[in-house]
């Protein structure tokens, strides 16, 4: 199932997720939608507080834009080693329409439970790198944008605002069209 993806600022984006206790059938649900979810929106990494989710949870998957990778489920990722500087221009589910560069570890040693909550871990590079740092950031509350000047913090900030606003109308439209549609139906009997 496709779950919506909060667009920040919203507060559920700034909490710290907190660790999952069980991979089970109901993780593995929330596991599946994610990856949905990230697929239909055309993203190549989803953190679950992106999804109102707080748990320490993400999917990445970089193969569109990376050879040789595939689906990958990170529950209670921790970064255990890094190396090296590269820059990225980065964009966010959350952020939709925008992108900025951003300075991150060119390598990263990452260690999770897979989907069978069977431990592994990965050495990231790449893309993958990036997408793990970034997804990262999201269970500790971070975006990409907190990466930036306060400026130009602010000035994304405000065109989400307009975004969310114009969202709002927008479903407030189609809401008023079910209702019409319905009251047609109604009266068509
Ligand atoms: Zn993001």
């Amino acid at each position: 199932m496709v779950r919506e993806i909060v667009i920040w600022p919203d507060p559920v984006l700034k909490e710290i997720a907190k660790p999952v206790e069980r991979v089970d059938d109901s993780l593995r649900r929330l596991l599946d939608d994610m990856a949905e979810t990230m697929y239909a929106a055309d993203g190549v990494g989803l953190a679950a507080p992106q999804v109102a989710v707080l748990k320490r949870v993400l999917v990445i998957d970089t193969s569109p834009r990376q050879e040789g990778q595939k689906l990958i489920h990170l529950v209670n990722p921790e970064i255990v080693k890094t190396e090296g500087i590269t820059t990225y221009t980065e964009g966010c589910l959350s952020i939709p329409g925008e992108a900025e560069d951003v300075e991150r570890a060119a390598k990263v040693w990452v260690r999770a439970l897979d989907y069978h909550g069977k431990p592994f871990e990965l050495e990231c590079d790449g893309l993958l790198a990036i997408a793990v740092q970034h997804e990262y950031d999201h269970l500790q509350g971070t975006l990409f944008v907190d990466h930036l000047s306060s400026l130009k913090r602010e000035l994304i900030r405000r065109r989400m605002k307009k975004l969310k606003v114009e969202q709002e109308a927008e479903r407030a439209e189609r809401k008023a069209e079910q209702v019409k549609g319905a009251k047609r139906h109604e009266s068509a009997l």
